[in-house]
């Protein structure tokens, strides 16, 4: 399914935030449009020697926080709609944990599967040099995103150098080490994952030591929240990757499955367990439950067999809004995305600041300010909810959306 439906449950808890706060339309029109949408062509010469043209896009929908952050995605479904909606989605995320960026997001449409190494450096750097004056530390900094990483964003960042005639790494996050990259920003969405089940999980007597967990992705996010629960003393009792899964009510011998993935580059095939289809992880006994994967994965027809205490969105959107409310009235705290993967962020925040300064941070510096980063963000978000009686997901909205006002109305009107 395309993120635009999950960018419609956004929508829909949005306008279900903005009601509960009482807000008034006119103050809305402003934080709801996006402050500047940029479409550039791409002439690109190809390695045969012909000439294409791509679309670009960037968006910026808020930077009244702060500067513009968000990925840059190259993909054939890229549009100016699903551009749009994500940066909408980032303005929402940076503020839930407090972070001073806006919300942006760019991306191309193209194949990028179909492109040599060379053609996409110069995709990139096109897209770069279109959007020069938008870009920049104290305005708009780009990151990864689906089929763009580090290596796109040390092209993204020399561009952008040589047309600045010096060096700015600030320009852009997610660049390698080498390049002024942070360290721990790998595993930064997965360890603020393990801080927000850590923080739910106490609230609500769950002791992690012992904790049954299924989870449901090993990427990025899922393996590496699979490492640290591991680690914090839970019993890992199911994973699976698009491959397949792996079920042991007794539970998995995760240092054997941890050797197993290195080798195999799967969690398939692994025989410490019942072989089961990928999405049957999310339906076996458990007290925590990570769809770490895909977005939707949690619909009307199965959030009534959804067994977990607790669901801690590591994926965006994996829960469809009618199964929130299914799970809601089961007496299932969930932990919305825009708290729970905002770890990633959050240490893109730290890269912009240690280039800024041009100090860098050891990985545990890195690690204990994440920790204070997440734990405040869980607890403002926790507090939200009792107060107002909400989910923590609609509390995550309506703290964000205070937060994005609160700003507008500071800075007043320029007109
Ligand atoms: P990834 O590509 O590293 O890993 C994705 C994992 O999901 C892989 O193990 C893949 O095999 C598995 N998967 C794919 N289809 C599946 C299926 N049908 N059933 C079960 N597993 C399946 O990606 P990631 O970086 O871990 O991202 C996962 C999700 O988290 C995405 O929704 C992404 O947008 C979101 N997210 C990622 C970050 C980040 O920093 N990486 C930050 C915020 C949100």
């Amino acid at each position: 399914m395309s993120e635009l439906s999950v960018f419609e449950g956004a929508m829909k808890y949005f306008d279900e935030a903005v009601e509960r706060l009482g807000l008034d339309p006119p103050a809305i029109e402003s934080i709801k449009r996006p402050r500047r949408t940029i479409i550039v062509n791409l002439p690109i010469r190809m390695d045969d020697g012909r000439v294409r043209v791509f679309e670009g896009y960037r968006v910026q929908h808020s930077i009244g926080r702060g500067p513009g952050k968000g990925g840059v995605r190259f993909h054939p479904d890229v549009d100016l709609d699903e551009v749009t909606a994500l940066a909408f989605w980032m303005t929402w995320k940076c503020a839930v944990v407090n972070i001073p960026f806006g919300g942006a997001k760019g991306g191309v449409k193209c194949d990028p599967a179909q492109f040599s190494r060379n053609e996409l450096e110069r995709l990139t750097r096109r897209w770069t040099a279109e959007l020069y004056e938008l870009l920049g530390p104290d305005s708009d900094v780009p990151a990864p995103d689906v089929n763009t990483d580090a290596q796109t964003m040390a092209w993204i960042m020399d561009t952008y150098s040589m047309h600045a005639r010096k060096q700015v790494t600030g320009v852009v996050t997610g660049k390698p080490i080498e390049l002024g990259g942070s360290l721990g920003r790998r595993e930064a969405t997965g360890r603020g994952v393990l801080i927000c089940i850590r923080e739910a999980a106490r609230r609500q007597g769950i002791s992690l030591e012992g904790a049954r967990v299924s989870i449901q992705g090993f990427g990025n996010v899922g393996g590496v929240a699979a490492e640290l629960l591991h680690r914090s003393g839970a019993v890992i009792v199911a994973v699976s990757d698009v491959n397949g899964g792996i079920v042991n009510p007794e539970g998995i011998d995760f240092p054997a499955l941890r050797e197993h993935v290195q080798g195999a580059r799967t969690v398939a095939g692994f025989e410490g367990g019942k072989v089961c289809e990928p999405a049957e992880v999310l339906e076996v006994a458990c007290d925590i439950l990570v769809p770490a994967a895909l977005d939707n994965v949690i619909h009307g027809g199965n959030a009534d067999r959804i067994q977990a205490r607790l669901v801690a969105e590591g994926a965006n959107g994996p829960i469809a809004p009618e199964a929130d409310e299914i799970l809601t009235a089961k007496g299932i705290t969930v932990i919305p995305d825009i708290l729970c993967n905002a770890g990633g962020v959050t240490v893109s925040y730290f890269e912009w600041v240690q280039n800024r300064m041009g100090w860098f941070w050891t990985e545990e510096e890195v690690n204990d300010r994440l920790e204070r980063i997440m734990v405040r963000a869980f607890d403002d978000v926790w507090t939200t909810a009792a107060e107002h009686g909400t989910s923590l997901r609609m509390a995550a909205y309506m703290l964000a959306i205070k937060r994005v006002l609160d700003v507008h109305r500071m800075r007043g009107l320029y007109a």
